[in-house]
């Protein structure tokens, strides 16, 4: 029988679905459309059945179930099984999953236990099922074909909208789930601080690179993130030198973002930095240098020292978000 149907795998973090999952509703969504196959989406999770109404208000066709204390903290071994076991139940022909950290570490074991190709961070699915992918640190962008009965695709973030509630609710089904014994375990979880961003959901995100001179130099630029409900990021340099987490890199050995809006300060734009985050929507730069890549690349390129500008544009922010809210 040939494989048919689309299935996205919703992993829970700290028991809610990140915001990705409902990206992967929406392309999946259009997938299902253009080749007329049914949508389904599994949630996997120590409370799946808590969080299936919420997948199943938003488009798809079935959810599914796996619910198990076994997933309860993410285990790439564990989760992977539950999600072969369904996608093979299911016999369907495409699995998509989010490009984070747990649906990167799942797709590679899904596709070995599916003998499915595999193509990762892609852009775009187009209605023959074909898929855009970046090659090259984003300096091509390629076609793929899948030659196998099974796909497995991780989506990059925002690359589709987030699908709404429809108002309609589709069936949701409890799978069991036999976890086994897994040769890894879950050790511990460490959360970001209190009111930190995380890059791959953000619409805003302030970076800082080698311009800023010093961990002491990030903290205008973390004032004005905070100011406009950004995520901080950061260039290699910056990290290299100590001065942010690795977790905030953006670039090819770090993250790959698509925000709306990516405000780039001291930072050059060497191709490992813009292959993270070139296709965010709109760019601004704020560079000493105005021939920098940087600077050329972006919609709005303002030359000056971040000491001086960053500081003066978080006031006026400050002043007329007060004022905003006076008249309101
Ligand atoms: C295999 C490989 C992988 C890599 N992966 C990544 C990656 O994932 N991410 C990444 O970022 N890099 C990566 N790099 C490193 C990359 O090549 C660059 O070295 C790095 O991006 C440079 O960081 P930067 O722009 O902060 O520093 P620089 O290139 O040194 O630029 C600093 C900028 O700050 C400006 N500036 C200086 N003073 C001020 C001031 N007072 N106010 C405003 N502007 C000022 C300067 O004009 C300059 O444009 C990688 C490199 C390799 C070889």
């Amino acid at each position: 029988m040939a494989n048919k149907g689309i299935l996205i795998v919703a992993v829970s973090a700290r028991g809610s679905l990140p915001a990705a999952t409902y990206e992967l509703i929406t392309a999946g969504r259009r997938l299902a459309d253009a080749l007329k196959e049914p949508l389904a989406a599994v949630v996997l999770s120590e409370k799946a059945s808590t969080l299936a109404a919420d997948l199943a208000a938003r488009g798809v066709d079935k959810v599914l179930c796996v619910e198990s204390p076994a997933l309860a903290n993410f285990v790439a071994e564990t989760h992977a099984k539950a999600a072969a076991q369904v996608a093979l139940a299911g016999g369907y022909g495409r699995v998509l999953l989010a490009s984070n950290v747990t649906g990167r570490a799942l797709a590679a074991r899904l596709a070995v236990a599916l003998k499915a190709g595999l193509a990762a961070d892609v852009s775009e699915i187009l209605p023959d099922g074909k898929v855009l992918r970046p090659y090259y640190s984003g300096n091509l962008v390629a076609q793929v074909e899948f030659k196998t009965p099974v796909a497995v695709m991780t989506m990059a973030p925002m690359s589709y909208p987030r699908a709404e509630k429809t108002g309609a609710a589709a069936p949701i089904e409890a799978v069991a789930f036999d976890p086994g014994t897994a040769k890894t375990q879950f050790v511990s979880f460490t959360a970001e601080a209190a009111g930190e961003i995380d890059m791959g959901a953000a619409e805003r995100i302030v970076s800082g690179g080698r311009g800023l001179g010093s961990a002491e130099g990030f903290k205008p630029v973390i004032e004005l993130a905070h100011t406009i409900g950004a995520a901080v990021g950061a260039s290699r340099a910056a990290v290299d030198s100590g001065w942010i987490p690795y977790k905030n890199q953006v670039g090819l050995t770090g993250r790959a973002v698509r925000p709306k809006l990516y405000v780039a300060v001291g930072i050059s734009g060497q191709i490992q930095h813009l292959a993270g985050m070139s296709s965010a929507g709109t760019i601004v730069a704020i560079n000493t240098d105005k021939d920098c890549p940087m600077m050329q690349l972006a919609s709005v390129s303002v030359q000056g020292d971040y000491a001086e500008l960053i500081p003066a544009i978080t006031a006026e922010i400050k002043k007329r978000k007060g004022s905003v809210a006076v008249a309101a």
